[in-house]
């Protein structure tokens, strides 16, 4: 029995226009001291004008900072700026979110994430992914305080997005099955509420497909409250397991033989299709899901070359060496790569 502590959010809101009542919800967890609101440039007039207004009208002290990049460099630059009173309110995309996580995490401060887009499950996760010369990482952190997702700005961004984070949740059936198999042949420490949890976010996405539609609020709201619940499954098991298998170890290669990465959800979506194919399981119910929700299900629709999948899928099992998956300790063969790729026609 262990007793790692499960972190979640205090609370949660998901609602249409919400963003304006960020002063009231501070001022209730006691969060209002002083204010730092780190977004990009992009997200600024969308998301941070809102909370600016919201946050003055109230009398609570704020200060803004826009950062581009999910850098080591761009959390200095943010820890700077913090003192033991401040507040963190990450306002933008997963990089916003994730600077925003681990600089107040560094600093020992309350972090409450405000994403605007719904790209994938690190907006209430306790882990963030940050960029390295060579490799991204991913750092552990805290769980947001709070989490405040606008759903009419989430559903006013671009629809690929959205797309993205269903396809990172879709990816979940073959995370939890590489979880089950390490489990089962290494005796990975596994959690079946994590597990359910999990295959139930991935499920309110598959059940709901003819609601996901763009510019419709109501589809930012089913694709946000699914990646709150896998995030909270990440919690509870506390590591990334539960939404996280060989299909991210293909999407990870991918990042680093691609000089332009694809969208995190829609490499994960991909190499979802091909880990469900290897497993000898209903990989079309996969494909047809991600086609459905708009997603792309080959290598042409995603733009990559056929041979950067051959080498991704090959190299896949070197990504995370500790975490077991269907791909095994030595990985698939060109032959059958290739094999693969074509039988599940990916490419
Ligand atoms: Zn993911």
């Amino acid at each position: 029995m262990s007793n790692r502590k499960i972190q979640m959010p205090r609370e949660v809101y998901i609602d249409p226009g919400i963003i304006k009542d960020t002063a009231d919800i501070c001022k209730s967890l006691h969060l209002d001291k002083k204010i730092l609101i780190v977004t990009g440039s992009h997200t600024y007039d969308i998301g941070a004008v809102p909370v600016i207004e919201s946050l003055e009208k109230a009398d609570i002290d704020c200060d803004v900072i826009k950062v581009d990049k999910a850098s080591f460099e761009s959390i200095s630059e943010v820890e700077e700026l913090i003192t033991p009173d401040t507040t963190v309110l990450g306002i933008g995309g997963g990089k916003v979110i994730d600077v925003a996580k681990l600089s107040s995490y560094n600093q020992g401060v309350y972090f409450v994430s405000m994403p605007t887009t719904a790209s994938h499950d690190g907006i209430v996760s306790p882990l963030a992914s940050i960029k390295n010369p060579n490799r991204s990482t991913s750092v552990k952190a805290n769980a947001p305080i709070a989490l405040i997702g606008d759903s009419n700005i989430i559903a006013d961004s671009p629809f690929r997005l959205l797309s993205a984070g269903c396809a990172d949740l879709i990816s979940n059936f073959t995370a939890v099955k590489d979880w089950q198999l390490a489990h089962r042949l290494k005796h990975v420490e596994y959690s079946e509420s994590a597990a359910s949890l999990s295959i139930m976010s991935a499920k309110l996405i598959t059940n709901n497909v003819d609601n996901i539609k763009p510019g419709l609020e109501e589809s930012a709201r089913i694709v946000m409250k699914s990646l709150f619940s896998s995030g909270t499954a990440i919690s509870i098991a506390g590591s990334s397991r539960p939404a996280s298998g060989s299909e991210h170890m293909f999407s990870h290669s991918l990042d680093k033989i691609l000089d332009k990465p694809k969208l995190h959800g829609e490499q994960c979506g991909i190499g979802s299709i091909l880990m469900m194919a290897l497993y000898g399981d209903d990989w079309k119910f996969i494909r047809d899901s991600l086609k459905a929700v708009g997603a792309p299900i080959n290598a042409k629709q995603i733009g990559i070359d056929e041979e950067d999948v051959i080498e991704a899928l090959m190299m896949a099992h070197k990504i995370r060496p500790e975490r077991y998956t269907i791909l095994g300790d030595n990985g698939i063969s060109k032959e059958a790569a290739y094999e693969l790729a074509h039988n599940t026609e990916v490419i």
